[in-house]
């Protein structure tokens, strides 16, 4: 009765805690290789591309990734859409395809 809930507002730092470090992971995804076309994952060819992206792990919850869509905005570079399969977090992964050969 008009008692205090301490617990209440314990909950809601745990929870404002929660959502900072949900940004932090994304500010940190998207300073990380492939997180931004300035910053792709290099790679030798598009046929790598999707083996890549089932070896990276979600910064939230590191579960795995599943390919939605794949788009060449440029030559040489691939913007993949992937979600996560366990948080569903949906994220785009930035490739650059490196080949040795010559062109
Ligand atoms: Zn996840």
């Amino acid at each position: 009765m008009g008692r205090k809930r301490p617990e209440r507002t314990a909950r809601r730092a745990n929870e404002r805690a929660a959502r900072q470090l949900v940004r932090d992971r994304e500010k940190l995804a998207a300073l990380s290789t492939g997180g931004s076309k300035e910053h792709p994952i290099h790679v030798d060819s598009a046929a790598v591309v999707e083996v890549r992206v089932r070896s990276l792990a979600c910064p939230q919850c590191a579960g795995n990734y599943r390919l939605i869509d794949h788009r060449a905005p440029a030559s040489g570079l691939r913007e993949v859409d992937v979600k996560c399969d366990q948080c569903g977090a949906p994220r785009t992964l930035w490739f650059k395809l490196v080949t040795s050969e010559p062109n």
